[in-house]
């Protein structure tokens, strides 16, 4: 955890301390800790109180501290909150301006500008049907906000314990458009992160926009042509036609029966890869035209392949 500065403390005043309270507390604290008087021992100390003059004396970077300072304060909160390992900060470096050299001394390597890694996440999973339509999903994060009784001006607070914030869960309806892909990460609000997983599905893959599936297809109907009826993803089933002479392993195209695009909409294509099936139970009349068949193509098969 990053060590944080607390420049009040460190010239022990109150946060509401005047110009006059903080000039005299620094006044005092220098002589006792002037590096003529307490030697090497107070050197960190005297150190330590001229950073926090510097930016207390300063109405302008005391503003800007007090803000980060808000900030640690309402991460430490959340950090300590109930089931929440992850934290936000209400400020970024970036806000920082001119003061981020004081920034970085204040907050270690820690708080560098990686701020995408302390965003609170959560996960959620959708099904490939989802994917297709789309769908919402309520997320509740917990937040921190000001405490209404005290607004921080009483350290004793019921509510707030005299940290001034409260955390409180806040509740978003996340929309999560048609083609969303698997790993997605989604903002919620202005500062919350989604995460979208796409569960597998029993019966297709996904290939980005496009549906992968085994299709199987009875012997006879592979042989002489035909049509099967299929279930897509969602929707009505479609009529799909097997050509004369479709051998086992061929791919069949469905244009427009994929995902659409989460940019454009448009959508990919249903991919059907044909598994024969041989009609069951055999009939006798089966066996019969099965043997005719056979007594006519003695000279295929018996050629070996790597398996895919
Ligand atoms: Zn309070």
């Amino acid at each position: 955890m990053p060590t944080f500065k607390d420049y009040y403390k460190i010239l022990e005043v109150d946060e509401n301390a005047d110009q006059d309270t903080i000039k005299q507390a620094y006044r005092r604290l220098a002589r006792k800790y002037h590096p003529d008087v307490s030697g090497k021992a107070g050197e960190e100390q005297f150190k330590a109180i001229n950073e926090a003059y510097e930016v207390l004396s300063d109405p302008a970077k005391r503003k800007e501290y007090d803000r980060m300072r808000r900030g640690y304060q309402a991460h430490e909160a959340r950090r300590r909150g109930p089931g929440f390992e992850r934290v936000v900060y209400d400020w970024s470096p970036e806000d920082f301006g001119g003061f981020g050299s004081i920034f970085e001394d204040l907050f270690g390597r820690d708080f560098g500008p990686s701020r995408t890694e302390t965003v609170p996440e959560e996960t959620v999973r959708v099904t490939l049907e989802q994917v297709m339509t789309g769908t919402t999903v309520n997320l509740t994060v917990q937040d921190v906000k000001e405490c209404v009784v005290c607004h921080g001006r009483d350290r004793d607070c019921p509510r707030c314990g005299g940290s001034g914030q409260v955390i409180e869960p806040r509740r978003f309806d996340v929309t999560i458009p048609p083609g969303i892909e698997d790993g997605a990460v989604l903002r919620v609000g202005d500062w919350a992160r989604l995460r979208v997983e796409v569960a597998p599905h029993p019966r297709f893959q996904r290939q980005g926009d496009h549906l992968v599936g085994r299709l199987m297809v009875s012997v006879p109907v592979a042989a002489a042509g035909g049509e099967v009826t299929v279930r897509p993803l969602v929707g009505e089933n479609v009529v799909v036609k097997i050509p004369r002479h479709t051998n086992h392993g061929r791919m069949l195209r469905l244009k427009g029966l994929g995902l659409p695009h989460r940019g454009t909409g448009v959508r990919g294509d249903l991919l059907l890869e044909v598994v024969l099936r041989f009609p069951e139970p055999f009939t006798a009349e089966d066996d019969r035209l099965y043997e005719a068949l056979k007594a006519n193509h003695q000279e295929v098969g018996g050629e070996i392949h790597a398996p895919r």
